[in-house]
């Protein structure tokens, strides 16, 4: 069995220089810039070099970023009417709400507020119910960089028995609604499920969202499945998933690293979304 290592970092660099090149065309045809806006709540060092690192990316590729910093003692009705500002701004296309907010949050509430058509991460109601009926309007960053990861891997979906290990609203139940819209058979794990193994060992396709280090180990999988990681845990200031990557390489033949599989996929999705909002709604001269 030939062992194929995912490389989300090679095909994000893709999909940036794509966006760069737009972006730069517009500009000369006397456009203005797309705009994201990064609201965020708290003081997590993690969330905040993530938010560094969105702003980074988007300029590297000339996307204009504002990132708008909250301190936890922030009111629900003052976040919602920053959150109506940016909404009525024609200059900005796209809306990240970093999540999870901090529990005294109405999350469901604050994020109803969001525009659908300014809703990058796919996660208003609309945008949500959109994914469920099978429509797919804005697609989750994260959920979406694993379809694309497939893709360009050519994995056909349709017809193949797919483990889903997560069920959040941003991860594990978007992309099991994904799968299923591919004709996958799909079969969703949680912190409850008794026995991990009697369902992953069966699978075609296990794809992991939990943030467990070492949760899926080689006697788990079946020869040849495709393993996809997307989770992220720091262990003593390293970065891991949540797969024990060295021994289920082996057994796999097709299976993403972490760092660099999921995980550069999703900023790159991320300004993909802003800015198909920006050639959609936005407004396009200067
Ligand atoms: P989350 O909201 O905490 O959800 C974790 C899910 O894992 C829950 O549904 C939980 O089940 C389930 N779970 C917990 N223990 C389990 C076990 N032993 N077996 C099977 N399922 C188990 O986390 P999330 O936001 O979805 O993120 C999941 C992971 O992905 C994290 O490591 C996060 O850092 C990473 N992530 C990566 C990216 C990226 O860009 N690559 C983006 C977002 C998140 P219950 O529902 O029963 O609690």
């Amino acid at each position: 069995m030939v062992n194929k290592i995912i490389d989300g970092k090679k095909i994000s660099g893709e999909i940036f220089k794509g966006i760069k090149v737009t972006i730069e065309d517009r500009i000369n045809k006397g456009f203005r810039r797309p705009s994201l806006s990064v609201i965020y709540v708290g003081n997590d060092k993690g969330s905040l070099a993530y938010i560094k690192m969105i702003k980074k990316k988007s300029e590297n590729v000339g996307l204009e970023c504002n990132i708008h910093k909250f301190d936890k003692d922030i009111t629900e009705d003052q976040l919602l009417e920053e959150i109506n500002s940016i909404n009525n701004n024609p200059l900005i296309d796209g809306i990240l709400l970093q999540l999870p907010l901090p529990k005294k949050f109405n999350t469901n509430l604050i994020v109803s507020h969001i525009s659908p058509n300014k809703d990058v991460d796919g996660v208003h109601f609309s945008n949500a119910g959109k994914l469920y009926l099978g429509e797919e309007n804005v697609i989750p960053c994260t959920p979406k960089g694993i379809i694309r990861l497939l893709e360009e891997y050519a994995v056909n979906i349709e017809g193949k028995k797919v483990v889903v290990l997560g069920r959040s609203n941003i991860l594990g139940k978007p992309i099991s609604l994904l799968m299923l819209n591919r004709n996958a058979t799909v079969e969703v794990c949680h912190s409850r499920t008794k026995n991990l193994k009697e369902s992953t060992i069966n699978a075609d396709i296990v794809i992991s969202c939990v943030g467990k280090p070492e949760l899926i180990k080689e006697d788990m999988i079946k020869e040849g499945c495709i393993v996809i990681d997307a989770g992220i845990s720091n262990i003593n200031g390293k970065i891991v998933g949540d797969v024990k990557f060295e021994e289920v390489l082996k057994k796999s033949s097709l299976i993403t690293p972490v760092p660099g599989g999921v995980g550069p996929m999703t900023i790159a999705m991320l300004l993909e979304n802003v800015m198909e909002g920006y050639l959609k709604y936005g407004i396009k001269t200067t």
